[in-house]
């Protein structure tokens, strides 16, 4: 995948450079070196041959700041130092040896052991090369070797640093994309503060361990106290940066690594979003304990499907966060998403029970959908949705989908003006006429918020509410509609019109636990009873957040809100939904009602209605057209009808105009139209019914 074939070439290509050098110090060895070492210096180059070993084995974990973290290892202090008294070979092996050990222990691909081995080979071989040049001593250290030198000593340290760095740093630098300049200054202070002062410590114990071999346990002990205190701290640096359930990233960590990675890389940056799919369901049904075992189950598969420079973080819940570098097109995002997704659904087996397992992933790409950690997870979570909703498993961000563009975040910043100068009424609420069949009057309305635009013109609320629900308007804009619906039944009042009002409600204020609380300020303000406010909730709008919404529904309905199910029958899990929540009214969405011709259709909205009254509901039927439909909604039981035929939504004064325009049908007459005095036939109406006059005329024959 991506740099990965460049970089396997480049290992492979410091591999071939460093064979021919490892030959040269094997015979430098064999030829230069009188006799194998003796005394003192034979104990030099065991103690440092082991402790190199051990050091490589058992790093200093350490915190590198702003949430990372490396491993220090003190096996190159004592290569280095075995460099003054020994062939350069002997410490080349040494580390070989060290490094298939720990490769071979952590389970690390072998071609980077071979890179590794090679990296550590050349820069020990340079290092003494340039000891050798500087202090003008022959290559190989002659025996006894003599204390090593401080300059050429330095000179050949910072020789060591230079290129094993630069051997890495190209390496990172083709894996992540970034360039090696910034790459090498990134590692500077770094190895400024810590690798240098430790390579340092190399000829220092040469001189202590010529001095009494003993001496090593006094060196030790410093290192074993750095290696203590280094693990608590990593600990501790650990648990902020880790999600507490699964070990994984955090949020803190993927802004850190997801912000380097938009700012450093020349290539391009993934972020996956992952949420489980029914994860609630398996919650909910098999208990917490069993949610956090198939959590923990899948945030373990991750790790394995992904690149080993990928970063894998749990935001929470159910939802995982990949960041992957050097993504380029969204055909290689989605192929990584399609790699998840299948190490994923998988079944988890707990207690001999096999858990179904499903996933969806949205994937934004940086820098193109965006530029920082928030744009990427904002687009990711965009992404997901349509997953989710095209029940596909992997969805790319498809900005001309996503109702946040550009033009939309300015409409945004419009409508937030519009809201805080209310008083110049571009935002303003119609008035829809709703008819009561045992009555034959209309005793309510449905308040629909509009907006016109100084520039654009009229913006249907299908348009704006989700911009407003993107931003936090949304709680305001309901404010200003509850406040002037309720002003506005006030004025009715005074003029004999007794009305109810029905508020539309968005998902975003069903979660909001302050709404019961801004209602009550409402009603008090405009002494209206509560029962004269019906809040309309939808499914969806209510599946946001389960829970927390039932809850202020309770709450509402104890202050005598009543509360009305919109748009019925459209959610795909509609009879839930009702033993999940109470309220006092069923809105039959307009799509049935539209259809009712259709015998099956017909069927579906009688038994709604008989199921709605079954649990105590008034039945209202939304989208009523035309005069048959209204009829046969009437025989059905239907309590209320709402729709262009009762009357189209208008502005406040000329609904009571639309009211008195309603005629009132008695059940079974003959009607006529008061108009122009024709006589119009038949409509069969078994119960009293009132029509608006244009009813009358389109039933006509
Ligand atoms: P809704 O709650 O289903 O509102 C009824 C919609 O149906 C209104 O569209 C209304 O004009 C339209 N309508 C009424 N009678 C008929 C009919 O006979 N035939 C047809 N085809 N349509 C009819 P509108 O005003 O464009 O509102 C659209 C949606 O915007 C509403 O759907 C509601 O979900 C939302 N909305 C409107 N006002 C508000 C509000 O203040 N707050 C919130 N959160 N949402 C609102
Ligand atoms: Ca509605
Ligand atoms: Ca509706």
């Amino acid at each position: 995948m991506r740099s990965d074939r460049t970089l396997r070439v480049y290992l492979w290509l410091v591999v071939g450079v460093a064979m021919p050098v490892l030959v040269l110090a094997a015979l430098a060895a064999v030829r230069g070196f009188d006799g194998r070492p003796r005394g003192t210096v034979a104990v030099i180059v065991i103690v440092f041959c082991l402790v190199l070993i051990a050091g490589e084995l058992w790093p200093i974990p350490v915190a590198r700041g702003k949430g990372a973290g490396d491993d220090l290892t003190v096996s190159s202090t004592f290569g280095f130092g075995l460099l003054f008294v020994a062939p350069v070979f002997i410490a080349m092996m040494a580390q070989a040896v060290a490094l298939t050990v720990d490769a071979l222990w952590r389970r690390r691909p072998l071609d980077r052991l071979a890179f590794n081995i090679a990296q550590y080979a050349l820069a020990y071989w340079v290092a003494r090369a340039v000891y050798a040049a500087v202090a003008k001593v022959p290559f190989t250290p002659m025996h006894p070797a003599p204390l090593p030198a401080l300059l050429p000593s330095a000179a050949a340290g910072t020789a060591f640093l230079l290129v094993n760095n630069t051997l890495v740093a190209i390496a990172v630098a083709i894996s992540v994309q970034m360039r090696l300049g910034r790459v090498l200054l990134d590692d500077l202070k770094w190895q400024i503060t810590t690798s240098a002062p430790l390579l340092g410590l190399g000829p220092l114990t040469v001189q202590a361990m010529m001095w009494t071999p003993a001496s090593i346990v006094l060196l030790l002990m410093p290192i074993i106290a750095l290696h203590h205190s280094g693990t608590m701290l990593m600990n501790r640096e650990r648990e902020a940066r880790r999600d507490a359930l699964t070990g994984l990233a955090n949020r803190t960590v993927l802004h850190i690594a997801g912000t380097e990675a938009l700012q450093k890389s020349t290539g391009g940056t993934a972020l996956l979003l992952l949420d489980l799919d029914h994860f609630k369901e398996v919650n909910d049904t098999l208990g917490h304990g069993v949610g956090d075992q198939v959590l923990i189950a899948v945030a373990q598969r991750l790790p394995g499907a992904v690149g080993p420079l990928d970063l894998v973080a749990r935001l929470g819940g159910d939802e995982f966060v990949v960041l992957a570098r050097g993504v380029d097109s969204a055909s290689e995002a989605l192929a990584l998403a399609n790699r998840i997704c299948s190490a994923v659904n998988v079944p988890v087996a707990l207690h001999g029970v096999a858990i179904a397992v499903g996933c969806s992933v949205g994937v934004a790409l940086g820098p193109a959908h965006g530029d920082s950690v928030q744009d990427l997870l904002r687009c990711a979570d965009v992404a997901l949705y349509q997953a989710k909703s095209t029940r596909g498993a992997v969805a790319v961000y498809d900005g001309t989908a996503d109702r946040h563009s550009a033009a939309e975040l300015g409409l945004q910043a419009d409508l937030a003006m519009a809201l805080a100068h209310a008083g110049a009424g571009q935002v303003w609420v119609a008035y829809q006429p709703q008819l009561s069949i045992a009555s034959g009057r209309s005793t309510s309305v449905e308040c629909l918020v509009r907006w016109r635009h100084p520039t654009l013109g009229e913006i249907q609320p299908d348009h704006f509410i989700p911009i407003a629900e993107g931003g936090a308007l949304i709680h305001r804009l309901f404010e200003l509609v509850v406040d002037k619906a309720l002003g506005q039944l006030v004025e009715w009042d005074r003029s004999g019109l007794v009305l109810t009002a029905s508020v539309n409600v968005s998902a975003r204020q069903l979660s909001n636990a302050g709404l019961p609380e801004t209602i009550r300020r409402c009603l008090d303000r405009h002494g209206i009873a509560p029962r004269r406010l019906i809040l309309e909730v939808t499914e969806t709008r209510l599946m946001s957040d389960p829970a927390r919404s039932v809850e202020i529904i309770v709450e509402l309905r104890k202050q005598g809100v009543q509360i009305s199910i919109d748009d019925f029958g459209t959610g795909y899990s509609s009879l839930a939904y009702l033993q999940r929540i109470s309220a006092d009214e069923l809105k039959i969405d307009r799509s049935f009602v539209q259809e009712i011709d259709d015998p099956g259709v017909a069927n579906i909205v009688r038994s709604t209605i008989d199921l709605g009254h079954n649990l105590g509901y008034r039945v209202v039927a939304e989208g009523v057209e035309d005069a048959d439909t209204a009829v046969r909604l009437a025989d059905m039981g239907c309590d209320v009808l709402q729709g262009y035929l009762i009357g189209e939504p208008v502005a406040a004064q000329d609904l009571p105009a639309q009211i008195d325009a309603m005629v009132w049908v008695p059940r079974g007459r003959v009607l006529r139209d008061v108009d122009d005095g024709r006589t119009v036939l038949p409509i069969n109406l078994r119960r009293a019914m009132a029509l608006p006059r244009r009813a009358v005329r389109d039933s006509a024959v």
